[in-house]
């Protein structure tokens, strides 16, 4: 087993739940510390809890994030961090940085509270999806992350007794709601996601008929034509919507020939694009049919290798 996978496996038994700002965030900043010192770096770390790992005029920075879900595998987040320290040790002269921002699962909160930012950032982070094992592709350039939409749709009906009342003398708000899902489905076409993920049904009872459902929506794009299309054919209230925000090429330049992707997920790399940082994002193929969140969530040796290859040599293009 590589370095990096072995690291992986170090912070994994810290908690595989790593909640920002827990006591289990904090023991993998303190294991991330060590790693960064011996790789020949000056410890720091900001109001937001952030750590970094510097050397020189760190105007380029790498990395992503150590907190995880309750459901976490080893990859998300801790490979970026974990194959950042690995490129600076290859690079003893580069003055770059690398950076762990705090509870990025929960926010991001730790890369929205920066005192201050770098000219670039790079991040490596394993897919979280099955695309470039479907392309039989090791690493992929994300291109852009998607925008998107969360809004609900309230159903109104009237409650009934389900045993008394005809089927044609009855208003059914979750009958309502059920159609709509399908909509949902049914509008999400090329280039745009939607789901339905979560529903609430008055008075939710066995025996009475559906009075009130609201439904949730999240449509997501890349393209904020797309997006905006897709949530006017859905029609739904509104909560807030993001637009996509396109990535800086760093990885393009050293991998020109790899696989373009867009981003169906926000990500720390998002927060610091949108600030204005050039941020390029490097994901790792998913084996295991692209499962996240999971303890399956997994990338293989070899194309963990890459990624470090692939970092490094933009890492040098960045700095001198
Ligand atoms: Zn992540």
């Amino acid at each position: 087993m590589s370095r990096i996978l072995a690291r992986l496996d170090e912070l994994y038994a810290i908690g595989q739940h790593r909640a920002g700002y827990s006591p289990e965030e904090d023991a993998a900043h303190e294991l991330a510390s060590r790693w960064l010192r011996e790789a020949g770096l000056e410890v720091t770390s900001d109001e937001a809890g952030n750590l970094f790992g510097r050397r020189g005029e760190a105007r380029v920075w790498s990395g992503s994030h150590l907190d995880s879900v309750p459901t976490a595998g080893r990859f998300d987040g801790a490979l970026g961090v974990v194959a950042a320290i690995e490129a600076a040790e290859r690079l003893p002269e580069a003055p770059l940085a690398v950076v762990a921002f705090r509870a990025e699962e929960t926010g991001p909160m730790g890369s929205k509270r920066l005192s201050e930012l770098p000219d670039a950032f790079l991040e490596v982070h394993i897919e979280q999806g099955p695309v470039l094992a479907q392309l039989d592709e090791p690493l992929g350039v994300v291109s852009a992350i998607a925008g998107q939409a969360r809004g609900f749709k309230v159903f109104e009906g009237r409650a009934d007794h389900a045993g008394t009342t005809p089927m044609d003398a009855r208003a059914d708000a979750l009958l309502e709601a059920a159609r709509f899902i399908l909509h949902v489905r049914e509008c999400a076409r090329a280039g745009t996601v939607a789901t339905v993920g979560a529903i609430e049904v008055e008075p939710n009872a066995t025996n009475v008929v559906p009075a009130k459902a609201t439904v949730s929506v999240d449509a997501r794009s890349a393209d904020p034509t797309l997006l905006d299309a897709l949530i006017d054919e859905i029609g739904f209230e509104l909560n807030w919507r993001t637009d996509p925000v396109p990535m800086a090429d760093a990885f393009a330049a050293v991998l020109p020939d790899a696989p373009r992707l867009v981003s169906g997920a926000g990500h720390d790399a998002m927060v610091l694009a949108a600030v204005g940082v050039r941020s390029s994002m490097l994901f790792v193929r998913s084996l295991n049919g692209g499962i996240s969140h999971h303890p399956d969530e997994l990338s293989s040796d070899a194309d963990v290798a890459l990624a470090v290859d692939a970092l490094t040599d933009a890492l040098v293009r960045l700095v001198s």
